[in-house]
C-alpha cells in the first residue's frame, strides 16, 4: 500500500531514472525542450504513498500515428511540434519532456463488483501537468511499460485499442460529454502478445486529473487515514475550491461527484454510449468519461445490450449503466466514511446524500431525452410518449443514433396525416417528414401509431418546426464512432496507412453538423459488423 515497487515490478530498464535503449537503436537524447509545456506537477509533490516513480520503457522505431490538434491546443503545444522527429519520441516515452516528472499513480478498486485490491496504473504514466491556456492538464502516457502495479502483464497497450481510446476521447469531447482527451497515438513494430500477436502502441491522454474513486478505496482499504484524507483535500483544492467552505467537505464531495456521475450517465444513455467496464478503478472523481476499453454506442437499439465480450453476466449493459454508477458512488461513499466520520457524521448522512441519487439521475435523463424529442415545453403525457417510443426502438431493434437524427424532420401535425403505400408522404399530399424513420422500423404501422402521437404533441409546442429541428440537431448526432468506422481505420493502420485515422477524427469531431460527402460515416452498419467482437483484451 506505500507505492514500493514489489516483486513482480518493472523490468530494469523502466526503473532507470533515464530510459534505456532497447536493442540497438541510437541512445536515447537528454529532455526535450518545450518551451511551450509549463510542467508544475502537483501530483508529484504528494507524498510517497500515491505513486511510484519511474521511467517508462522505451517503444523502438516510434511513429506517430494520430494526433488531436484541439488537444494539442488545450496545452498550448504548437501544432508544428508533431512534425518534429522528438515528437514520437516524447509521446512513446523514449524522451522526457523538460519539466516533467514520471510516475505511475496507485489505487485500487471493485472489478465486476467483487473487491479486487490494489490496482495502478500498470501500464500508464503521469508526465506531469501543464498549465495550458485555459486550465492544467495531467499528461499521462498510456501503453509505456510495466509499472509496480503491472500485476504480472506486460505493461503495454496494442495500437487498436489505443486508436479506438484516441478516437472515443475526441468524439465524446465533441458531443460535449465530459471526458478525459487524448493527444496522439505512436507507434511501433514491438509485437505484443492479446488473442493473437499485435503490435504496441501508446496513447497519449490528458485530464485535469485521473483521480479515481478506487484512489481513495486504496487508502481506505489500508486503513491510512492520513493519506486518505489528503487525497480528499488535494482534490478539494483544485477542483471543488467550493467545498472546503462546506460544514463537511467530504459529505460535500460525494454529493458533488454523484451529482457530476449522473448527469454524466444520464448523457451517455442519451447518446447510446456503453462503458464496458464501469468498475470503480475507472470512474473519474471529476466525473468524467475515462478509461475506454471495450466501449461501444449503440447501432440497433437494445436495452441489454453488452459492448463487452469479456462480461458475461452483462453486469456493465447499457440499461444497466446508471444503477452501476449509482454503485460505484456508494463505494466511494464507504471509502470516505473515516473523513466523514471524524466531522461527527455517521452512515446515515452519508445515506442521506446517496438517496439524491434517483432524482438526480431522473432529472438529467429526463432532460437529455425531452431535448431528443425537441420537447421545450413540458406536458402531462410526455414521459408515457417517450416509454412508448423506447418499446418501438427495443421491439424493432432500430437504429438509435439514425432514429433520433431523423427525428428532427417530423413535423408537427394536429391530426395523423397518414401516409401513402410507400411509407413517405401523407395520404393528403403535405409530407409530414416521418419517412426517413419509418424506413428503420419493421412494423410500420405500429411505428406509425406513435409517430401520429407525436406529430400532435409537437403541434403543441410554442416553436416551429425549423426552430425545433434545428434544435434536435444539436443533441442529436449524425456521427458517433460505431464498431466498424473505428475497424476499418484499425485495418488500414496495421497495414501502414494511418490516413483513415485522421479521417474519421476530423468528421467525429463535428458530430452534430452535416458534412456532405460523409454520409458513409453515418450509415447502418455493415452486415460484417455484427461479427464484431471487443473485449477487456487491450
Ligand atoms: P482496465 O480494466 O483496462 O482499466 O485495467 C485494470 C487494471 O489493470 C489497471 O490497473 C491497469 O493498469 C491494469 N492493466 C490492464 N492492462 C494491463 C497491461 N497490459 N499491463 C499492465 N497492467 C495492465
Ligand atoms: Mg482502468
Amino acid at each position: 500500500m506505500d507505492g514500493m515497487i514489489d516483486d513482480d515490478g518493472p523490468a530494469s530498464t523502466a526503473r532507470a531514472a533515464t530510459p534505456a535503449r532497447a536493442g540497438e537503436d541510437a541512445p536515447p537524447g537528454g529532455p526535450v525542450r518545450w518551451p511551450e509545456l509549463r510542467f508544475d506537477n502537483s501530483y508529484a509533490r504528494l507524498p510517497e504513498a500515491f505513486h511510484t516513480r519511474l521511467a517508462a520503457a522505451p517503444l523502438p522505431r516510434p511513429r506517430t500515428v494520430a494526433v488531436s490538434a484541439d488537444a494539442a491546443r488545450l496545452l498550448g503545444l504548437a501544432a508544428q511540434r508533431a512534425a518534429e522527429p522528438e515528437f514520437a519520441e516524447v509521446f512513446a516515452g523514449n524522451r522526457v519532456p523538460e519539466g516533467a516528472e514520471p510516475l505511475a499513480a496507485v489505487y485500487a478498486g471493485h472489478q465486476f463488483g467483487v473487491w479486487a485490491g490494489r490496482l495502478g496504473d500498470g501500464r500508464a504514466l503521469l508526465l506531469g501537468e501543464v498549465a495550458g491556456p485555459e486550465g492544467s492538464w495531467e499528461i499521462q502516457l498510456k501503453g509505456s511499460g510495466r509499472t509496480p502495479y503491472s500485476r504480472g502483464a506486460d505493461g503495454r497497450a496494442v495500437l487498436r485499442s489505443s486508436i479506438r481510446e484516441f478516437l472515443c476521447s475526441e468524439a465524446m469531447a465533441a458531443l460535449g460529454i465530459p471526458t478525459t482527451r487524448a493527444l496522439a497515438i505512436v507507434a511501433s513494430d514491438l509485437p505484443v502478445v492479446r488473442e493473437s500477436v499485435e503490435s504496441a502502441a501508446v496513447v497519449t491522454r490528458l485530464s485535469p486529473s485521473f483521480v479515481r474513486f478506487g484512489s481513495f478505496e486504496h487508502f481506505y482499504a489500508a486503513g491510512d487515514a492520513a493519506h486518505l484524507q489528503q487525497l480528499a483535500d488535494y482534490v478539494i483544492a483544485r477542483f471543488y475550491p467550493e467545498l472546503a467552505r462546506e460544514a463537511d467537505p467530504y459529505l460535500a464531495l460525494l454529493g458533488e461527484v454523484l451529482r457530476r456521475t449522473a448527469s454524466l450517465v444520464a448523457r451517455w444513455q442519451a447518446v447510446g454510449f456503453c462503458h464496458g467496464v464501469m468498475n470503480t478503478d475507472n470512474m473519474s472523481i471529476l466525473g468524467l468519461t475515462i478509461d475506454y476499453g471495450p466501449f461501444g454506442f449503440l447501432d440497433a437499439f437494445d436495452a441489454g445490450h453488452v459492448c463487452n465480450h469479456s462480461d458475461d453476466s452483462g453486469r456493465y449493459s447499457y440499461a444497466m449503466q446508471p444503477r452501476i454508477a449509482e454503485w460505484n458512488c456508494w463505494c466511494l461513499a464507504q471509502a470516505l466514511m473515516p473523513l466523514v466520520a471524524a466531522r461527527g457524521h455517521g452512515p446515515d448522512d452519508a445515506k442521506a446524500v446517496l438517496t439524491r441519487w434517483g432524482a438526480a439521475f431522473d432529472a438529467a435523463h429526463r432532460a437529455a431525452l425531452r431535448a431528443k424529442l425537441g420537447l421545450a415545453q413540458a406536458h402531462p403525457d410526455d414521459h408515457a410518449l417517450i416509454e412508448a417510443l423506447f418499446e418501438r426502438l427495443q421491439a424493432d431493434r432500430i437504429d438509435f443514433t439514425l432514429f433520433f437524427r431523423r427525428l428532427s424532420r417530423v413535423r408537427a401535425g394536429a391530426a395523423d396525416a397518414g401516409h401513402d403505400a410507400a411509407g413517405n408522404t401523407a395520404v393528403d399530399g403535405a409530407d409530414d417528414g416521418a419517412g426517413p424513420c419509418r424506413d428503420l422500423a419493421i412494423d410500420r404501422a405500429a411505428l406509425d401509431a406513435w409517430l401520429a402521437r407525436y406529430r400532435r404533441r409537437l403541434a403543441l409546442e410554442a416553436r416551429g418546426d425549423a426552430e425545433r429541428a434545428a434544435a434536435m440537431d444539436r443533441v442529436n448526432p449524425k456521427y458517433v464512432l460505431r464498431n466498424h468506422l473505428a475497424e476499418i481505420a484499425i485495418r488500414r493502420a496495421r497495414e501502414g496507412d494511418d490516413s483513415e485515422v485522421a479521417r474519421l477524427l476530423k468528421v467525429l469531431q463535428r458530430p452534430y453538423d452535416e458534412q456532405p460527402g460523409h454520409e458513409a460515416y453515418a450509415a447502418l452498419p455493415p452486415d460484417w459488423a455484427s461479427g464484431l467482437q471487443v473485449s477487456c483484451s487491450s
